[in-house]
Parts: structure tokens; sequence; C-alpha cells
């Protein structure tokens, strides 16, 4: 009994670590695209202070602050760092929290999402796919047609009109 008792265990463990590793090469096949890493010293050195607390430390603006949030001018917002395409005007919408929000990214697969329980919260950060910046978080309570809000820091992001 407590040899099959063994064995079960030892083969689920097997079956994680098999999850665990095909898990690390989907992501690699992600990476190895065209990733931008940079050392701090190389980011400080291309950003803002406010960009690189915010980007690169997870910061976040304080609201009302920059012209981001209420801009309505046709356009394109990049990521500040990397220049990767992550949201436009067409999903934008003024969500009345002084921070830019959409409903929307312009291109799903340039942004991640992962859990975020800092604050005593459970949010869901964003981040650049290409270059890892933070950019804000996305909450359940956005406009049709998603019904999402993307709260991204102004700090994160470089508009281009057009
Ligand atoms: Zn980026």
């Amino acid at each position: 009994m407590l040899k099959r008792v063994f064995f079960i265990a030892a083969a689920a463990f097997a079956g994680l670590v098999a999850v665990s590793s095909r898990r690390g090469k989907e992501e690699e096949s992600v990476d190895n695209e065209d990733r931008v890493v940079r050392t701090p010293a190389e980011w400080k050195a291309r950003l803002t202070a406010q960009q690189y607390y915010v980007t690169r430390q997870g910061s976040t603006d304080s609201p009302f602050t920059g012209t981001y949030h209420s801009l309505k001018t046709k356009g394109e917002y990049l990521c500040v760092c990397c220049d990767l395409l992550l949201f436009r005007a067409d999903e934008k919408f003024d969500s009345g929290t002084g921070w830019p929000s959409f409903w929307g990214p312009a291109v799903a697969r340039n942004i991640k999402s992962r859990k975020d329980v800092s604050m005593f919260l459970e949010r869901t950060e964003v981040s650049c796919r290409r270059c890892d910046a933070h950019l804000g978080h996305v909450f359940p309570d956005g406009p049709p047609p998603t019904e999402l809000r993307y709260c991204i820091n102004e700090s994160s992001l470089r508009f281009l009109a057009g």
C-alpha cells in the first residue's frame, strides 16, 4: 500500500515537472522574437526619472498629470521604452480617473498580464511584451465591447499622432 502511494506521488511529480518545462519552452519561443533587454543604467540614460520609476520599477503616475488622459487626437500609443505599438486612439475612452484609459489593446499579444497582489489589492498588472515595461493595470469595469478598462500610466507611453 505504501509503495503504491509513493508510486502515485512520484508519477504526479514527474507530470508537474513535464508541465512546467513545457510552459518554459512556450515562453522562450515568444521571447526569442525581438526582445529588448537593457541594464538599469542603460534604461536610466534613455528615460526621464519618472519614466524609469514607472516602467522599470512598477510605480504609478499621479492622476491628472500630463496630457494623455484627456487627449482625443487620432494616433497610436507606443511603449516609451521600446516603441512597440500598445494602444490606439480608436480604443481610448474617458474613464474620468485621470489616467489614459483604453477598452482594449491595439495588438493583444503585445501586452502581457499577470496577477498583482501588492498594496493589499488583487489586480491584474499589464506590461510590454517586448521589454517588460510596467504599463498599468486592467480592470473588469470598462465599456463595451470588452467591458475592460486598461488603466495606463502616461509615463509608459509615447503618443504618435496620425
Ligand atoms: Zn516595451
